[in-house]
């Protein structure tokens, strides 16, 4: 386990984000060693962080569910 002392993205503002799919609530989902996203706690949709600023865009999600296929 990381020692949590670095966070990608704070407390206060994973509360006020939500899944724009579902609206549900998102939770900090480590990507690799240095990389995090964000999972929607409903669909598991992951949406990635750039330079601190969470991407909650349907058309960014890493994976989940119902993955967008155009
Ligand atoms: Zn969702």
């Amino acid at each position: 386990m990381p020692d949590g002392s670095k966070k990608p993205v704070s407390d206060r503002l994973l509360k006020i984000l939500a899944c724009p799919v579902c609206k549900a609530s998102v939770e900090i989902w480590p990507l690799s060693k240095s990389d995090s996203g964000l999972k929607c706690s409903k669909c598991n949709r992951i949406y990635p962080i750039r330079d601190g600023i969470p991407l909650m865009l349907e058309s960014e999600v890493l994976s989940g569910e119902n993955k967008t296929e155009k």
